[in-house]
């Protein structure tokens, strides 16, 4: 049966060769179902007239009806600026175009009527519309039924090709009218009687010519969970195949090395969200598929030593394993704390990196090798083609984000027979990333902390209040503590205005001078080894204040450091501005958190320092990111891509997205291969949208 949505919109009327060209290069799609795609962003709702009297606000759309007179030209003898006066029985307000003039000359005929559609702005202390949308005012379009209409997005080349909101409106129009009947329904009916959904054909309409607020409403409900649903079947297919296609290595026993090590080395009591956690996935790893799963626990939640212990079930079990993490500091203080912890247990742990030397370098490659060498910690040093392992079993990737999916599809293939992966983050993903984003990866979260944290005090403070801060770090270092000083980091070719990692070190000098008072500083241009030495002199407590561009971000532990202070804390994202904060608060004692910022920001950076300054709690700031940013730009998933929704909000939508997981859950539990006929249009639909994407992507 041909389906009339994948006609060329070419053969629509009043779409010739040359608007086709612009439709297809705009909307990335050329049939008419993609023009039924292409939703409004918002609605007029043409049955409310204000009156001119009523115009009190700068931030909301009025649409008003009156005669327009006193057309003026301005700026003679070239016009520069027209203005009319818009009148109603309530009073009369100006109207003014800087473009477009002689349109606006010849428009308008006294004793019309006319519909005034815009924002009103201010301008000396007054209202006005500048370039409203005018039409002749027809009673007939203001009757019940045709009250809301549909604004659709156009750009500049639309609109040059005459391709306006109102064009599109009624291109869209006559598709609907063509297609009327036509449009297959393609969710399992299953779950249109579930959610008592309205037809496709039928949210369709709606969306695009809505009768009222109710029907518009069901049209996009049901619209979006459309998207959600495909999306999560593909997320779930690929699962399938996943663990159809790769058996798993099997832990089947927890033994003497975990035992042990749970009985007699532990240094504390473990949480209860790091016992739950190990539980979920010593399960998988028994389970004979192979695990791809992500850890999340926030900045000193206790990852590491979760880590370790799977690391120790991989070894009972025959097999050796690696942990790779994003920097050499991270990777070397890494080696340490396990190296630490694994005190008196026989187990031969060693570290990679590239400062590692030759001589250490081919006694690492042979005891992994012959497979004496159990863990391996180190860099993506590890990724490298002469590292070879004897039987890899289980692979842990700290910090997930800062590596490529490439990288981590390189360990996979350390092993004949691919390992488990377990990939940690300290980035709180917000639950609907995580259940879209993430939906193929089975997902842990440790969502408490160690007993005993004391809650990071977080300021803001202007740069005018300097004084008070220099006064404030003093007296933390006369008790004692640390700091860290972080700036934002900035080339000077950038020529922005901004203190830059340099000054900020001359400026300290001055104020905390030597012998007094020690500073370090590390920042991305130094030479890994000279990093080294600087980081490992502040860990010793032999400076006072370490200065530093977001190296630091990642993973450090100094528990004396208790004071965070981040200058220009408005240029950081709040996601990285968390986990800053996140380096201090890791001791007994008080710790605080300052963020910089001149007194000047805009309303999205006082928004996120406010947030900051309220909350500790990961999955708020998470979920604020989420909301300021939008997915695309949350980190650790910006090589998404695949979370472009047409409708879907991810912000705001976790509802409808739970209920996608559940529906595709229930459908693949029900028919896993979608072979009964009443699902056929669901397996369609899904062939069609992923037709390019069944590709074989082991990891995330
Ligand atoms: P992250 O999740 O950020 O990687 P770490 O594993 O580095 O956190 O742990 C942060 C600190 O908390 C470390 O000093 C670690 O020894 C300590 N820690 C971890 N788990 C516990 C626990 N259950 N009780 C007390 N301290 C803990
Ligand atoms: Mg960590």
């Amino acid at each position: 049966m041909i389906c009339l949505l994948d006609n060329s919109i070419e053969f629509l009327k009043g779409v010739g060769p040359k608007k086709a060209q612009v439709l297809q290069k705009e909307l990335k799609g050329a049939t008419f179902g993609d023009l039924l795609t292409y939703f409004p962003f918002r609605y007029v709702d043409k049955s409310k007239i204000h009156k001119a009297a009523e115009i009190t606000d700068d931030t909301v759309y009025y649409q008003l009806v009156g005669t327009v007179s006193n057309l003026k030209a301005h700026g003679a003898p070239r016009t520069t600026r027209i203005t009319a006066m818009l009148s109603d029985e309530s009073g009369s307000i100006e109207l003014v175009w800087f473009k477009g003039l002689s349109w606006v000359k010849s428009y308008f005929q006294s004793g019309q009527r006319y519909v005034v559609f815009g924002k009103a702005s201010v301008f000396n202390n007054k209202f006005n519309f500048v370039h409203p949308d005018v039409e002749p005012y027809n009673p007939a379009d203001f009757t019940i039924g045709e009250s809301l209409q549909g604004v659709y997005n156009t750009s500049e080349a639309m609109k040059s090709s005459g391709l306006g909101s109102k064009q599109i409106a009624r291109l869209i129009k006559t598709i609907l009218l063509q297609v009327k009947g036509t449009i297959r329904e393609v969710l399992p009916p299953e779950m249109i009687r579930k959610h008592q959904l309205p037809s496709r054909e039928e949210a369709l309409f709606n969306i695009h010519l809505p009768p009222d607020t109710g029907s518009l409403r069901r049209a996009i409900d049901r619209i979006k969970r459309e998207e959600y649903f495909f999306f999560q079947l593909q997320l779930m297919q690929n699962k399938m195949r996943r663990n159809e296609l790769v058996r798993g290595l099997p832990f089947a026993k927890v033994g003497d090395l975990f035992n042990d090590f749970y009985h007699h080395h532990l240094p504390f009591p473990l949480t209860n969200a790091q016992k739950r956690v190990i539980r979920e996935i010593r399960a998988d790893l028994g389970s004979g598929s192979q695990m791809n799963r992500l850890l999340q626990g926030d900045v000193g939640s206790g990852k590491t030593i979760v880590a370790l212990m799977l690391m120790l079930l991989a070894l009972d079990n025959g097999y050796q394993a690696a942990l790779m993490a994003p920097t050499e500091i991270l990777a070397n203080q890494h080696f340490e704390s396990l190296r630490e912890l694994l005190k008196g247990m026989p187990v031969d742990i060693r570290l990679l990196t590239g400062s590692t030397r030759t001589a250490d370098r081919k006694e690492i490659h042979s005891g992994l090798s012959d497979g004496s060498l159990q863990i391996l910690i180190g860099t993506h040093a590890l990724i490298e083609d002469n590292v070879v392992f004897r039987s890899l079993g289980l692979v842990v990737i700290d910090e997930q984000h800062r590596f490529g999916v490439a990288q981590r599809a390189r360990m996979y293939e350390k092993s004949s027979r691919p390992p488990h992966i377990l990939v940690m983050t300290a980035t709180p993903i917000p639950r609907t990333l995580a259940m879209t984003q993430y939906g193929d990866l089975d997902y842990s979260v440790i969502d408490e902390m160690p007993p005993g944290r004391k809650p990071v005090e977080t300021l803001h403070l202007y740069h005018e209040k300097r004084l008070r801060l220099i006064d404030f770090m003093k007296k933390q270092i006369a008790l004692g503590r640390q700091i860290y000083m972080v700036y934002p980091l900035i080339k000077e070719s950038e020529k922005l205005d901004l203190i830059n990692l340099e000054e900020g070190y001359q400026s300290l000098m001055r104020d905390f001078p030597e012998p007094q008072y020690h500073i370090s500083m590390v920042h991305g241009q130094m030479k890994a080894e000279d990093k080294d030495w600087e980081m490992q002199r502040f860990a010793r407590g032999l400076s006072h204040i370490l200065v530093a561009t977001t190296v630091i971000e990642v993973g450090v532990n100094v528990p004396n450091a208790s004071v965070m202070v981040i200058e220009h804390a408005d240029r950081f994202g709040l996601s990285q501005l968390h986990q800053l904060r996140g380096r201090v608060g890791r001791g007994a004692e008080q710790s605080y958190c300052i963020l910089m910022t001149d007194f000047k920001l805009s309303a999205d950076a006082r928004k996120r320092i406010k947030t900051m300054v309220e909350t500790n709690d990961g999955f708020k700031i998470a979920e604020a990111d989420l909301e300021l940013r939008g997915p695309g730009d949350t980190a650790g998933t910006r090589q998404s891509g695949a979370l472009e929704f047409k409708l879907g909000n991810l912000a705001t939508d976790e509802k409808l997205i739970r209920q996608a997981v559940a529906d595709v859950t229930a459908l693949l539990e029900k028919d896993p291969r979608l072979q009964l006929p009443e699902h056929q249009p669901t397996l369609k639909q899904f062939e069609k949208l992923f037709k390019k994407q069944f590709d074989w992507s082991m990891i995330g």
